[in-house]
C-alpha cells in the first residue's frame, strides 16, 4: 500500500483533498503514475450530488477523475502488452470483456455488473497513483503529451466516434452545436479531415475558440435565425451531417432541421431535454438518420491516438488551464461556475 493525496467528492458541491491507500496491482492490473487527469463536465453530477463519489454499496470515498494518462509504474504477473515505463492513456470504463457489447469494443455499454468507470465505481485519476486493468489501457505515442492523452480518454474519443458515425467525407459540411470541449474536439478533428465545420454557440468567446480550432464558420444566433444562418451558408441545401454536443432541445432540433436530404445527425450531448419536430417532413421526406453515440469503441480510441500522433494534432490545445492537484478544490470551484473552459491536472 502506498499513501497518496487525491481529490474526492464527499457530496454537496465540494471537492476535498484526502489521503488514499493505493495497493499493488492485481495479476491483470498495472499501477499507473498519473501524469495528467482531465476535469470533465460529467464529474459535476457526483460533485453536485448529496452522496458524492463513493464505492457502490459503501460509504468509502473514491478518487475522482475519469480522464487519466500516465506512465506504467508496476505490472501484475499476467500483464502482457505493457511494461514498466510505458506511456498510456486509460479508456475510462472497465467492462467485463466478455459480454456482447464488450466484444464489440464498447465497454461503456457493458451489461455485466463488473462494469466500473474509473472515477465512477472505482478509483480515478485525480491522485498520483492509479490501479488500471490492462484491457483499459491504450499506448500513448511519444509525439503526444500526457494532457493530449487525458483529452483523448474521454471528450476527444467521444468526438471522434461521433464524426465516424456521421460518415462525413472531405468536402462535406458538418454542423456542430455546442462549442464546449467536445464540440471543439469535433471541430479540430473534422476540419483536419477536410470537412467544412459550421459551429454554433450562443457564447461568442466559445465561437471564437472554434474558429481558432478550424471552424470555417461560426454562428451565435438562436432559433429560427440560427436555422436561417445555416441554410444561407449552405446555399439553402442544409448540411450533410450534424453533431449536437449540447443536449439542449433547441440545438437538437436545429441539427435535424438544418440537415440536408440524406443527412446524418448524431447526438452526443447528454442533457435531459425532450424535443418535438415533424417526422414526416424532417425524417421521412428527408431520408434523415438520427442516432446517438456514447463515448467510443476501444478500437476507435486507439486508432484516434495513433492518427493524432501521425497528424501532429494536439488536443491539449483544448485545455484552457492546468492545475496542480494541491489546488484541486479551487479548480473544481472555478470549473463548476461554468465559464472556465476545459481544465486538467498535471502531476
Ligand atoms: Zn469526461
Ligand atoms: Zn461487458
Amino acid at each position: 500500500m502506498t499513501t497518496v493525496t487525491g481529490l474526492s467528492f464527499p457530496g454537496g458541491r465540494i471537492a476535498e483533498l484526502r489521503k488514499f491507500e493505493i495497493g499493488e496491482p492485481g495479476p491483470t492490473e498495472v499501477r499507473l503514475r498519473v501524469k495528467a487527469s482531465g476535469i470533465c463536465g460529467s464529474d459535476l453530477h457526483t460533485y453536485d450530488s448529496e452522496r458524492g463519489l463513493r464505492a457502490p454499496g459503501s460509504d468509502r470515498l473514491l478518487v475522482a477523475g475519469h480522464e487519466p494518462a500516465g506512465v506504467v509504474e508496476s505490472i501484475g504477473s499476467e500483464v502482457r502488452d505493457f511494461v514498466v515505463g510505458d506511456r498510456v492513456l486509460v479508456y475510462h470504463i472497465m467492462g467485463c470483456g466478455n459480454c456482447a457489447n464488450c466484444r464489440r469494443g464498447y465497454p461503456v455499454v457493458c451489461t455485466s455488473t463488473e462494469r466500473a468507470a474509473y472515477g465512477g465505481e472505482r478509483d480515478g485519476g485525480h491522485a498520483p497513483l492509479l490501479l488500471v486493468e490492462q484491457r483499459s489501457l491504450i499506448h500513448l505515442p511519444d509525439e503526444l503529451s500526457f494532457v493530449d492523452g487525458a483529452m483523448i480518454a474521454c471528450g476527444v474519443g467521444t468526438a471522434y466516434s461521433a464524426i465516424l458515425k456521421t460518415g462525413v467525407r472531405a468536402g462535406d459540411r458538418l454542423l456542430v452545436t455546442g462549442l464546449g470541449p467536445v464540440g471543439l474536439a469535433v471541430t479540430l478533428l473534422a476540419s483536419d479531415m477536410g470537412i467544412e465545420v459550421i459551429g454554433v454557440d450562443i457564447n461568442a468567446r466559445r465561437a471564437q475558440e472554434a474558429t481558432r480550432h478550424g471552424a470555417a464558420h461560426v454562428i451565435t444566433s438562436t432559433g429560427e435565425q440560427a436555422l436561417a444562418d445555416v441554410l444561407e451558408l449552405t446555399g439553402g441545401a442544409g448540411v450533410e451531417a450534424a453533431i449536437d454536443c449540447t443536449g439542449a432541445a433547441p440545438a437538437r432540433v436545429l441539427c435535424i432541421e438544418a440537415s440536408a436530404t440524406w443527412g446524418q445527425v448524431v447526438f452526443v450531448g447528454v442533457g435531459r431535454s425532450e424535443i418535438s419536430f415533424d417526422p414526416t417532413v424532417q425524417l421521412i421526406v428527408k431520408m434523415l438518420t438520427v442516432r446517438g453515440s456514447w463515448v467510443s469503441s476501444m478500437a476507435e480510441m486507439q486508432q484516434l491516438t495513433e492518427m493524432l500522433a501521425r497528424r501532429a494534432l494536439h488536443p491539449d490545445s483544448l485545455v484552457a488551464r492546468t492545475f496542480d492537484i494541491s489546488d484541486g478544490v479551487q479548480a473544481y470551484e472555478l470549473f463548476a461556475d461554468g465559464a472556465s473552459g476545459k481544465l486538467a491536472f498535471e502531476f
